[in-house]
């Protein structure tokens, strides 16, 4: 390689982050948690593939929409021309795969999926072009209790996840023959206001006018404040769905205010909507949105299906976890096996096994690109990786069938900080030990905290 250019490093693709291992513990407790609590609601999961054909999303989402419109990765298989795209959200493709393997056939179906999405936006705090979502889908189900069942499991998961900065903001947007009594007012009003509407929302003021309301404009707050309520033209059972939902979560001492302008990006959504916002996370305070989709089943040529569902921002949750100082258990194991000559190495595998066996986890030093095979080096290394113990194995135990076992984590001036044990006997007495003492050896049952 000397005499060559050295070879040029290429780099990710912006907006699309790595996750690093020190952030894998943080992102394991929070799956860990949706997890059980999804589980709790008797919600199953569903893993449907990263690419749809773009006609999926173009008919789900609507044409007039920041996704379809701007945000999709969209490209030709050049094998067969097929026109794909990287799911931008996951509603679309549950909703797919539940027709398409007839799911619900036997009955209502609570389903929830975790996973990356992909929109070309611009990078920012919150705002990635790879990112994850977690979300539920609960298809086939009338509500309006499904409604304030799903609203409750996203409150469980804050509380479980000890966020408790997150508030909840709820809307009915009535069904299609409401929203276009109030599409006909609202068309008027932003008319007798044009001045006021910026370039997009001109755009949109025939083809999307609802989501006008949605702007996040300074300019236009005040305007869009005082434009016609869809609240008010909702018909008698939009109202009774909607006041079935509210009754549910007040029972439940759910807290929420009602935002008359919450509207939700995507087309298909129709009465509940809601979104769990926070103060925390400057512009990109939403971490959760959802709402019923009742139509979106019929337009995808299902038999009418109603359904309901959220999908909330995973990495704009983590950072709140961050942000909130919850302990959390960082990358460490239990033992270190420390080993000097081939005899010990071999040795050494065999005990590194056993103490798995065992239930513990166990790091066993490998020989390294950058040295470190002395044994102070190794030593050090043991130190570092956060291990309660170093199992210690030299020429002089395998002579003797022995191994040293060091407390790497024992009280300054301790008596017994380090032992010499049958070699047979080392599995019982690090269990011994780490159970007696109270250690954490269990990372993945027990309780686990986080701490930044
Ligand atoms: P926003 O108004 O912030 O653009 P959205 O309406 O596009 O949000 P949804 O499509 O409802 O968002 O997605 C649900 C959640 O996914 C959002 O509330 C947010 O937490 C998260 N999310 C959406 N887009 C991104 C992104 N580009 N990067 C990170 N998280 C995102
Ligand atoms: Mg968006």
């Amino acid at each position: 390689m000397s005499e060559q250019k050295k070879a040029e490093k290429i780099v990710g693709v912006k907006g699309m982050n790595d996750i690093l291992p020190a952030d894998a513990p943080l992102w394991e407790l929070f799956e860990n948690t949706v997890h059980s609590v999804l589980k709790s609601y008797g919600f199953q999961q569903i893993r449907t593939p990263i690419v749809e054909p773009t006609a999926l999303f173009a008919r789900g989402l609507g044409a007039v929409t920041d996704i379809v419109e701007k945000e999709m990765y969209s490209f030709t298989d050049s094998m067969n021309g097929d026109q794909l795209t990287l799911r931008p959200e996951n509603t679309a493709g549950v909703v797919r795969a539940a027709l398409e393997h007839n799911l619900t056939y036997d009955g209502p179906k609570r389903l929830w999926y975790v996973g990356p999405m992909f929109r070309h936006e611009r990078p920012q705090r919150g705002r990635y072009r790879q990112f994850h979502q977690v979300g539920a889908e609960a298809v086939g189900f009338t509500g309006p209790d499904v409604d304030a069942e799903l609203i409750m499991m996203c409150q469980r998961l804050w509380d479980d996840l000890g966020l408790s900065d997150i508030r909840l903001e709820l809307n009915s947007i009535g069904n299609a023959e409401e929203r276009n009594k109030h599409r006909v007012d609202l068309i008027a009003y932003f008319e007798q206001h044009k001045e006021l509407l910026d370039t997009d929302a001109q755009r949109r003021l025939h083809a999307n006018p609802l989501r006008i309301l949605d702007t996040k404009n300074p300019t236009m707050q005040e305007m869009v404040n005082a434009a016609p309520k869809l609240l008010d033209y909702l018909g008698e059972e939009s109202r009774a769905h909607f006041e079935g939902v509210q009754k549910i979560l007040n029972h439940n001492n759910i807290p929420f205010t009602i935002n008359p302008r919450l509207v939700r990006g995507m087309d298909y959504y129709n009465r509940t909507v809601f979104e769990w916002v926070t103060d925390q996370l400057g512009s990109q305070g939403t971490v959760c949105g959802g709402g019923r989709y009742d139509p979106l089943i019929e337009m995808f040529g299902g038999k009418p299906t109603p359904a309901c569902g959220f999908a909330m921002g995973v990495e704009r949750i983590l950072e709140l976890m961050k942000a909130s100082g919850e302990q959390y258990a960082p990358n460490q194991c239990d033992v270190y096996v420390v080993h000097q000559g081939e005899a010990a190495q071999l040795q050494s595998f065999v005990l590194a096994e056993r103490l798995r066996t065992a239930g513990l986890d166990v790091v066993l030093h490998c020989a390294s690109a950058n040295g470190g095979g002395s044994f102070k080096a190794q030593m050090k290394r043991a130190d570092g990786s956060g291990a309660a113990f170093a199992v210690i194995i030299g020429e002089d135990e395998v002579t003797a069938n022995t191994a040293v076992v060091k407390h790497l984590r024992a009280e300054e001036g301790a008596e017994q900080n380090q032992v010499s044990v049958e070699f047979d006997a080392v599995v019982d007495y690090v269990v011994d030990q780490i159970v007696g003492h109270g250690h954490d050896h269990d990372h993945d049952h027990d309780h686990v905290h986080y701490h930044p």
